[in-house]
């Protein structure tokens, strides 16, 4: 027989488990097929007294995203049946593009975005110069413009399938 304390700390991690399982429905406004856990923006879920506090940390700040994620987080819980849900903005730890997880990486590539180098904290010039092409992995690519679509993109030219696709610039 297990003990009360054992049920109730199961209970809690079940609990803790279905907010991250509805975390990873929650995509990505400017990119919907990465969710906000592949994307690495939320260090910590804790859950006391049915109340449910998230951490997020903004991928760029000021963008325009980070309301509408914010919300859809504090919507996606809500629909767990939790009571209250409160989505904390933080800055500590910082967002890099690091963050973002391996299965993450693979989508954004699948989604045509060349996904960012690791930068351990500092981007250097050959991570957006040296770039391979997410659609035939040639790495004979120009950078063509620091600034894509938004400010988090910068747009490439492939010279061997000669098409141009964005990076997702590394932070
Ligand atoms: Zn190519």
């Amino acid at each position: 027989m297990p003990s009360d304390a054992d049920q109730m700390i199961e209970q809690r991690t079940s609990d803790t488990d279905r907010v991250w399982t509805a975390l990873e429905n929650v995509k990505d406004p400017e990119i919907p097929l990465i969710s906000v856990v592949e994307l690495g923006v939320i260090p910590e879920v804790r859950i006391e007294d049915g109340r449910v506090t998230v951490r997020m940390c903004p991928t760029f700040a000021g963008c325009p995203a980070l309301d509408v994620m914010r919300e859809d987080i504090r919507k996606a819980i809500l629909a767990e049946g939790f009571g209250a849900v409160q989505v904390d903005v933080v800055f500590d730890p910082p967002w890099s593009t690091d963050r973002i997880t391996p299965e993450g990486r693979r989508k954004l590539k699948e989604f045509g975005l060349a996904p960012p180098a690791k930068c351990n904290g500092s981007v250097t010039g050959d991570m957006l110069d040296q770039v391979v092409c997410p659609y035939c992995d040639s790495d004979r690519t120009t950078l063509e413009s620091i600034f894509g679509p938004t400010l988090c993109r910068a747009i490439h030219y492939c010279n061997s399938c000669r098409q141009s696709f964005e990076q997702f610039k590394p932070v």
